[in-house]
């Protein structure tokens, strides 16, 4: 039993990313808290759209999402919930530059060990019938790629969560941090002060509030992001063991969703949050759009080139969120010096559903013995310590927006 208002670890932020983290904590038996601002997992993790690809840019970033799908397999024998959608999924290469820029994608993920397949129109169009595949000069398939409803793999992480003992504070924001002497010694709540002696900020767009309690800068900025689902009216109907698509030369990816698609743009002009001009009760939820909006224009458009049955009069939802993004693409993990016990686990941009799972893991190894399996450098949350715009909002804002511009912008052929 966790005694009153201790614990061995407290975690502000309850989306998958500190959900995964409190897990892996009480999991080596440490007592945690969680603390939540509004609803468990009520920011950017309950709009994610929920798709998994493996392929990534290089060979650690590939075992990362693998050691995630291994680790939310547990999750599932756990608590025999099903959560994850093995469908595989498929990237399109409609210009010579993209398909070179596919070619080289497949061979780093081939030399790590992922199963890339090349597929051909005829197939596509079998597997995809509802997808426009004239315009296609190469294919690939990754079968084991997987789509999921991030408030299931959530609630997957709580279920094992509640079962060991977190203790989750819900409607009970954090504060303040408790410093004596150059170490955290807790938190405050408008409830109480709660003492650990290590303090997790995993509070994604908001990270960068949480760490101005400890008055450090995190590198990191909110960006609106949108997608729709078609709805059941639609007519439109997906098997729901298709495969997931990524189409970068139209900016758009999609999968299915309970017999409907669901499609969202990674757009050339991103829209920056400032998130201290929210509204303390600002709800994740109100992130809406209606098909006038700049974003949804260029998201219809780019899907009706794609979804011949798409038109700008298909019913459907569009709804929006805001990720967290760094200069550079990858999160901000570990202590900034100057103050012990304080670790930053955010920034995880468009990929911290997929990441979440290992990050649990790799942030306990940090903390406990000081290393993890990943590339510690590449994610340390002081790498950017002596980058002149560090403290330059703007500065941040646009490299942030410039990444995520780039996501699926131009074909990147070195
Ligand atoms: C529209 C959209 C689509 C996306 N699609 C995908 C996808 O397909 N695949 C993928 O991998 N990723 C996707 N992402 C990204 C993914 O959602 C995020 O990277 C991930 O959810 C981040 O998790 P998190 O735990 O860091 O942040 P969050 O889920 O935002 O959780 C942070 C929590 O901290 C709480 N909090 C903040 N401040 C405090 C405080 N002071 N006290 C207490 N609590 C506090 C917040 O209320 C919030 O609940 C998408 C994101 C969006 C917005």
């Amino acid at each position: 039993m966790i005694n009153k208002n201790t614990a061995d670890v407290i975690v502000i932020g309850s989306g998958v990313a500190g959900l995964s983290v409190a897990m892996e904590f009480r999991k080596r038996g440490l007592s945690v808290r969680v603390f939540e601002r509004q609803f468990l997992a009520s920011g950017a993790t309950s709009r994610a759209a929920g798709l998994i690809g493996q392929m990534r840019s290089n060979a650690d970033a590939i075992r990362l999402i693998q050691d995630s799908l291994r680790i939310i397999r547990e999750v599932e024998a756990r608590t025999g919930m099903r959560i994850l959608h093995e469908t595989g999924s498929v990237r399109i290469a409609q210009t010579p530059d993209r398909a070179k820029e596919l070619e080289i994608d497949i061979a780093i993920a081939r030399a790590s060990g992922l199963k890339v397949d090349t597929i051909d129109t005829h197939a596509l169009e079998q597997r995809m019938p509802y997808m426009r595949v004239d315009d296609v000069l190469l294919a690939s398939l990754c079968p084991t790629d997987c789509y999921l409803e991030p408030p299931a793999l959530a609630q997957g992480y709580i279920a094992v969560g509640r079962e060991l003992g977190v203790e989750y504070h819900e409607h009970e924001p954090v504060n303040a941090l408790c410093v004596d002497a150059g170490q955290v010694t807790g938190v405050t709540t408008a409830n109480a002060t709660y003492n650990a002696p290590i303090v997790i900020n995993a509070g994604g767009p908001w990270a960068e509030l949480v760490a101005h309690y400890a008055e450090q800068t995190l590198p990191t900025a909110g960006i609106k992001h949108f997608y729709f689902t078609t709805l059941p009216e639609s007519g439109i109907a997906i098997d729901e063991n298709s495969p997931s698509l990524r189409d970068r030369e139209n900016r758009i990816y999609a999968r299915p969703r309970n017999g409907c698609l669901r499609v969202g743009i990674y757009e050339a002009m991103p829209i920056n949050v400032d998130m201290r001009a929210l509204p303390a009760d600002f709800s994740m939820q109100s992130v809406t759009a209606g098909l006038d909006h700049p974003t949804s224009r260029a998201l219809l458009d780019s899907a009706v080139r794609r979804f011949p049955g798409i038109t700008p009069a298909t019913p459907m939802d569009i709804r929006g969120g805001i990720m967290a993004f760094t200069p550079d693409g990858a999160p901000l993990i570990g202590e900034i010096p100057g103050l012990s016990g304080f670790y930053h686990c955010a920034g995880f941009c468009g990929h911290g559903v997929s990441q979440s799972a290992a990050m649990g893991p790799a942030m306990a190894d940090i903390i406990l013995h000081g290393t993890c399996p990943y590339d510690v450098a590449l994610i340390a949350a002081d790498r950017f310590a002596d980058w002149p715009d560090l403290h330059d909002r703007h500065a941040v804002a646009r490299n942030c927006a410039q990444v995520y511009a780039n996501y699926y912008g131009k074909a990147a052929t070195q």
